[in-house]
């Protein structure tokens, strides 16, 4: 609790230039000037658009007064102590936060860190030990975050602590404002006690992973329920057919037309704890907010946790939004996972009736649309400090796999000019593949398997299987590269002497957001006083299943540690959450009050 009266983005706006510099010091370290070149850019709209501000200086400073801001910090390394009463129950608090209370081995770890990391970067390593829920990160967090960012590149780790120092300045506002992230703390716990369930295998190794219709995905939509109907306050709430938790929050009139929102619970092997849920519990935390009011909105919202987005258990994907569009393959049900277990037998094994499915496609002239936040899943809003994007399109795919037979020889006899080497043609078609698709902005080309059968290091290849897959933003873009693409690999194989095959796996069509859509995202993000950045998705999402359907838009939350995702570094920080439930019940409020279409 703050001692002294709370600060205000009214009293900073009208402060002048020294009082402004001495009501934010200690924000940075040492660095008035950051504060200085901030009373510039008054008045802010908001705390969120101040704390912008304050890193668009720290930006557009360059690497000079970066690097002294780094530099005017305190090593961490220098606040580890060594506990003094190593007692039974002290080494047994494993939640106690800090570095205060050390091991030795882990002291002289930190010590041995410290000093491998001066030697590579000349700079001290910087980390919000306060970490992303504020609460504070443990001894074996600090070190193990301390480990993996000593292999960072020099100019990536760089970044990496001014992103850690904004988030230090970020909870020190906060302090100085009196405020607290309680939306954003609320869902970041909801995600973390979701994240307790996980697949056997997984479990014991301390990894998430949750596939469909597990026991522990069945947990986690009994969970999502049980909030739903007891934290949160919808008024109906169920688990359907293919085992998606839907939950119902009535606006004043049943029959008006409803918002339709949602994502996945399901996720990948050892993944994140946020890829999918955020779009769940984000909504949640609003309805939660609505009904805690006692407020009816003139439409319903219809909060759907999709049961499976990933594909993991069966090949199928997108199971659970294909179902409100009325394209649930019948002939899915019959897929074996691993173990042999057909969909059938594991729907049937969850209480889930079959026959029931093609009831979940829902008519779209009872909706008002579908929103869909999701965390980013990249580095675009790391690298722009920005907690927020408005999605422009997902991106249009297409996949392939392929095979290049040529001749197998002898590595030692065969002279280079009479080669037909399966795996060179390969090489060279990656190389084209990564040349074309950066020649055009948001297009991307991935040869992702490269693989010689039987290969031996005496022969020269002759066979070789490999992959390709072409995203973009438009099917036209996708399209164009991908002619190219063929182009060049027939060129090439004619060149070698060599053939191909390719057989084309999936594609799915871009999925450009609704314009209307759009731009309620971006004015909820304009009014959180933050800049409106658009990008697209890279990554599918349930919202291009629902696109054939209604209108969508998308909101991006920026994630830790780069954007990083499928992987269990994948995060949040309870602020950017916050913000998120915001813009979330801002587009709420501006359907509320856009004069009826
Ligand atoms: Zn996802």
């Amino acid at each position: 609790m703050p001692l002294t009266t709370p600060l205000t983005i009214e009293q900073l706006n009208a402060a002048t230039p020294a009082e402004f510099v001495a009501l934010l010091d200690g924000t940075y370290e040492h660095s008035p000037w950051i504060a200085e070149r901030a009373a510039a850019l008054r008045p802010f709209a908001s705390l969120a658009g101040l704390k912008h501000a304050l890193v668009s200086v720290v930006r557009d400073a360059g690497q000079g007064p970066q690097l002294a801001l780094i530099r005017a910090h305190p090593e961490l390394a220098g606040k580890a102590m060594v506990s003094k009463t190593l007692t039974a129950e002290s080494t047994n608090e494993q939640g106690k936060a800090g570095l205060t209370d050390c091991t030795p081995e882990e002291f002289a770890r930190l010590q041995q860190l410290n000093a491998d990391y001066n030697a590579r970067f000349g700079f001290p390593f910087i980390l919000a030990v306060r970490g992303p829920r504020g609460l504070g990160l443990g001894r074996h967090e600090i070190i193990a975050t301390f480990a993996r960012r000593l292999g960072n590149p020099v100019d990536f780790e760089r970044e990496e602590c001014l992103r850690n120092i904004h988030r230090i300045a970020e909870i020190r506002l906060n302090d100085k404002f009196g405020v607290s992230p309680e939306l954003g703390n609320r869902v970041w716990d909801w995600a973390e006690q979701l994240a307790q369930h996980s697949d056997p295998g997984y479990a014991e190794r301390g990894e998430l992973t949750v596939t469909y219709l597990t026991d522990a995905h069945r947990a986690c939509a009994q969970q999502l329920a049980r909030w739903m109907r007891q934290d949160c306050g919808f008024d109906e709430v169920s688990i359907d057919a293919v085992g998606n938790v839907v939950g119902v929050y009535h606006g004043q009139d049943r029959a008006a037309p409803r918002l339709l929102t949602g994502s996945h619970y399901d996720t990948v092997r050892n993944a994140g704890k946020y890829d999918g849920r955020l779009g769940i519990l984000v909504p949640m935390a609003a309805v939660a907010e609505l009904h805690r009011a006692g407020r009816r909105l003139p439409f319903g919202i219809e909060v759907v946790g999709f049961a499976e987005e990933e594909g993991q258990r069966y090949k199928a994907t997108f199971l659970g939004s294909s179902a409100l569009v009325g394209q649930f393959d019948p002939a899915w049900l019959d897929q074996v996972d691993a173990d042999g277990v057909t969909m059938r037998a594991a729907m049937q094994h969850a209480g889930l009736c079959v026959d029931d499915i093609p009831a979940l496609a829902r008519d779209p002239a009872r909706y008002l649309g579908f929103v869909e936040v999701h965390i980013e899943q990249g580095p675009v809003l790391a690298e722009l400090d920005l907690p927020l994007g408005v999605v422009t399109s997902i991106n249009g795919s297409v996949r392939f796999v392929g095979e290049v037979t040529g001749m197998a020889s002898h590595a030692g006899t065969t002279p280079m000019n009479r080669r037909r080497d399966a795996a060179l043609a390969v090489a060279e078609l990656a190389l084209f593949v990564e040349r074309r698709a950066a020649a055009v902005p948001d297009v991307v080309g991935t040869v992702g398997i490269v693989e010689v059968p039987g290969g031996s290091i005496n022969v020269v290849p002759g066979r070789c299987r490999f992959s390709l897959d072409i995203r973009a933003t438009t099917d036209a873009a996708r399209d164009a590269c991908l002619h190219d693409v063929r182009t060049e690999l027939a060129a090439i194989c004619q060149r070698r002497g060599v053939a191909v095959v390719l057989d084309e796996t999936m594609r799915a069509s871009a999925a450009p957001s609704d314009p209307a859509w759009q731009a309620r995202w971006e004015r909820a993000v304009a009014a959180l006083g933050l800049p409106v950045q658009c990008l697209p998705s890279g990554a599918g999402h349930d919202a291009m299943k629902l696109h054939e359907r209604m209108p969508q838009a998308m909101l991006f939350v920026r994630g830790l540690n780069a954007g990083i995702s499928h992987n269990p570094l994948e995060s949040s920080t309870n602020e950017d959450i916050e913000l998120a439930v915001h813009a979330f019940a801002d587009v709420l409020e501006q359907l509320n009050t856009e004069p009826a279409a």
